[in-house]
């Protein structure tokens, strides 16, 4: 697809601008859309490709090449604005580009916009934002995070999400789409604004399997300006038909629409032929409280640097700092963050640390020896993403429920997952995940693949979307 060619020509481009404003009227997915953006030309410096001759590498760039997508408002893009769905940054414009937006510029891929989010990225579903509100484009009166939403109503090929406990597997799912979490420390953060430091990862959410390997193959890699990223090891294996997929057994909380899809998935696999074993996961219980008490730790830390001195949103009308920086903070700052901040500097408190915060380190190591010691005996493990369909714009007993349980055992252990369209149930897409050990994310698309050939009606044509191709050549 010769992308520059398609969006260069004035009717595209009008059709296209049509069909985006015809989607966020309805969706308000966006929080900037700018398509006369162009890619800024490379210089040698940014030329960041880590394994040109790799051939993945290649093909990918080639697929990716001046294609448009957008970016989760926490991932800095020069000359856009940086929100984090934040009054504190609402008009906080990025003078540098995240090192993944870098890399996509080296096949001249063309960030169009920032999408709505989560304020900070605390929830799922966008309804935190300070600034938006956007819905499910699958069903009007439910919420979604912004990308997932842009990237289902067919406005872009593909989004740049982050995963800190599930957001972009999650929103992913809920849409009917792929989400990808990558391993711990292959995609550079630079540029990420940071949540919960030691979950945080950049991921790639698309309708199309082939676009979500391509895009992590080119932002994956080491990265000297973020020294948690490592070289990604060239082999992984590969699946056979000896490949054995764990599940879990039992009653794990799960909606109707979703029990049976996990059900109905399972049975694929298994004709397929490939070894499904009921697994235990003893621990899967602490995986939230854990995820929580660590996460707010590390936000409460994260957040400290908001104090309306350096940059953001500035309380006016103060004259001590001390007075400036509480009414800045609590001026700028939304329920849900302050209750973080809240309870992440209670767990770090001295007389508590011990109590919360050194606890949940060590279930955290719990947790990440057992999923180790299940990966001795599966391949990968198929889990549900989320326990029910998408919620409806406030439904609080739907929206508010801690929601993490399954995606954040993979952001705990620092494992890939990979979200995929699992079918549509009650004209609803419900979503699963696979996970594998670190850097195998060659399994997960394998995996989906399988799952891909025979679920059809999952990947979401739904009434109504189109693709860009589509939209472009209406008219002739
Ligand atoms: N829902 C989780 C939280 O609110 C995870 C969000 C995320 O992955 N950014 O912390």
């Amino acid at each position: 697809m010769e992308w520059n060619k398609i969006l260069s020509d004035k009717e595209n481009k009008k059709r296209y601008t049509e069909y985006v404003n015809e989607w966020e009227n309805k969706i308000h997915s966006f929080l900037e859309f700018d398509l006369d953006r162009q890619a800024p030309a490379q210089t040698a410096e940014q030329n960041v490709l880590e394994s040109e001759k790799e051939s993945a590498t290649v093909r990918a760039a080639q697929l990716i090449s001046g294609m448009p997508y957008a970016v989760k408002d926490n991932i800095a893009v020069k000359g856009y604005r940086l929100t984090c769905g934040s009054k504190m940054l609402k008009d906080f414009v990025s003078p540098y580009n995240a090192t993944v937006i870098e890399k996509l510029n080296t096949v001249e891929a063309v960030p169009v916009g920032k999408c709505n989010m989560d304020e900070f990225a605390m929830g799922y579903s966008a309804s935190s934002s300070a600034l938006a509100a956007t819905s499910n484009p699958r069903d009007l009166e439910r919420s979604s995070d912004g990308c997932a939403a842009g990237v289902a109503a067919g406005i872009v090929p593909f989004a740049l999400g982050s995963d800190t406990g599930g957001d972009v597997r999650q929103p992913a799912s809920l849409c009917g789409i792929y989400g990808l979490k990558p391993t711990y420390g292959s995609v550079s953060r630079y540029g990420l604004v940071a949540h919960a430091s030691s979950f945080d990862v950049i991921g790639v959410l698309s309708k199309e399997l082939t676009i979500v390997e391509s895009v992590f193959n080119l932002i994956k890699g080491k990265d000297e300006k973020d020294h948690t990223t490592a070289g990604y090891p060239l082999a992984g294996k590969s699946l056979s038909q000896k490949s054995v997929f764990g599940y879990l057994g039992g009653d794990i909380g799960l909606s109707e629409p979703v029990k049976q899809a996990y059900k109905n998935n399972i049975d694929i696999l298994k004709a397929k032929g490939y070894g499904v074993k009921e697994v235990t996961f003893p621990l899967l219980e602490y995986v939230t409280p854990v995820y929580y008490t660590i996460a707010a730790a590390e936000a409460s830390a994260s957040l400290a640097k908001y104090n309306g001195i350096r940059y953001g949103y500035r309380s006016k009308g103060t004259d001590s700092p001390l007075e400036l920086m509480k009414k800045t903070r609590r001026e700028a700052f939304g329920d849900e963050v302050k209750l973080r901040i809240l309870l992440g500097t209670y767990v770090l408190r001295s007389g508590m640390k011990e109590k919360y915060f050194i606890k949940a380190q060590k279930i955290r190591t719990k947790i990440i020896d057992e999923i180790n010691s299940l990966f001795k005996s599966v391949d990968l493990l198929v889990l549900p993403v989320f326990p029910t369909t998408a919620c409806k714009h406030n439904d609080a007993e739907c929206g508010n429920r801690v929601q993490e349980k399954f995606t954040a055992i993979a952001n705990l252990a620092g494992i890939p997952a990979l979200s995929f369209p699992a079918g549509i149930y009650d004209n609803l897409p419900v979503g699963l995940q696979f996970l594998a050990p670190q850097y195998e994310e060659k399994l997960l698309f394998q995996a989906a693949e399988i799952i891909a050939k025979e679920i059809a009606t999952a990947v979401p044509n739904a009434p109504g979307f189109k693709t860009i191709e589509e939209i472009c050549t209406a008219g002739r």
